[in-house]
């Protein structure tokens, strides 16, 4: 690819939150971006914001989770944007529980969405990254990959990712291509949103209690994700991958 042509960045579940602040911040930075969620409507106001700003963005309607929606995704932005070479894995669902209420189809559900929905979508991307010679996939693990009471599902989906994450990067290195996972600590969206009304909450109260437990002394802005996954995708970043970077603000292990 000649240095004028623009790259094409796919962000999964980036209809909100950190999903669409990532797809705005790789606008920013000069990508063309195929807005993915499950719905299609529900991307409108992602896109908008991007031409908006004078960049160029395509909503996609799609399941993550489910082979034929995640082809005919591709091969739509294939068509409509050009190849892809960068993949932001972001789309994400909760249903916390304790183990021993908690259901095999919300098991399934949470691993289907966040462990075979980024291998769907990383199996369909690579292709178009190993033509061109580089690539950049970025997938949103979570600090509950430590381990977190409620999340034995999610935990697990994210602590997966992260094995996914290092494998991808040591299979598809030789072609340019680099792999990383950005694990957001306490991140103010509609994610968390969920979890203060699950525990009874107002959003600002709960908001305030996660701040005093962590080092910086406030909760995360899905811009502070955007942030570290603009570094990964970025062409400088081509000697960095297989790395797990929480972004909690503080430390974590
Ligand atoms: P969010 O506000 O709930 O947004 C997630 C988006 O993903 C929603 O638009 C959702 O669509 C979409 N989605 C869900 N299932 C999908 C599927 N099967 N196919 C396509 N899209 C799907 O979540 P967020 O807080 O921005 O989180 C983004 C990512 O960061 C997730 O992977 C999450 O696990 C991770 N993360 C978040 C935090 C945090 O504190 N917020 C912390 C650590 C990690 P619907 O609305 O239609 O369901």
């Amino acid at each position: 690819m000649s240095t004028t042509e623009q790259r094409v960045a796919v962000v999964t579940g980036a209809a909100r939150g950190i999903g669409a602040a990532t797809a705005v911040r790789l606008a920013a930075e000069g990508r063309a971006v195929a807005v993915i969620d499950l719905d299609e409507a529900a991307c409108k106001d992602t896109v908008e914001k991007i031409t908006a700003a004078g960049g160029k963005a395509i909503a996609v309607g799609a399941d993550v989770s489910d082979e034929a929606q995640v082809e005919a995704a591709v091969a739509r932005i294939v068509e409509e944007l050009g190849a892809p070479t960068i993949l932001v894995n972001n789309a994400g669902v909760l249903r916390d529980n304790l183990l021993f209420k908690m259901s095999a189809a919300d098991w399934d559900t949470v691993l289907n969405v966040h462990l075979r929905g980024s291998f769907l979508m990383t199996k369909a991307v690579q292709k178009h990254m190993v033509d061109a010679g580089f690539g950049r996939v970025v997938n949103l693990s979570s600090s509950s990959a430590l381990g977190n009471r409620g999340q034995a599902n999610y935990s697990a989906a994210k602590a997966g990712l992260q094995g996914f994450t290092k494998t991808l990067a040591i299979e598809l290195g030789k072609f340019g291509i680099t792999a990383n996972a950005v694990a957001p600590g306490f991140i103010a969206t509609e994610m968390t949103k969920a979890t203060a009304d699950r525990v009874g909450m107002g959003f600002e109260d709960f908001k305030k209690a996660a701040a005093t437990q962590i080092p910086v002394q406030r909760v995360g802005e899905p811009e502070d994700i955007a942030n570290a996954i603009a570094f990964f995708t970025g062409e400088a970043a081509g000697f960095v991958s297989g790395q797990v970077l929480y972004v909690a603000g503080g430390p974590l292990n």
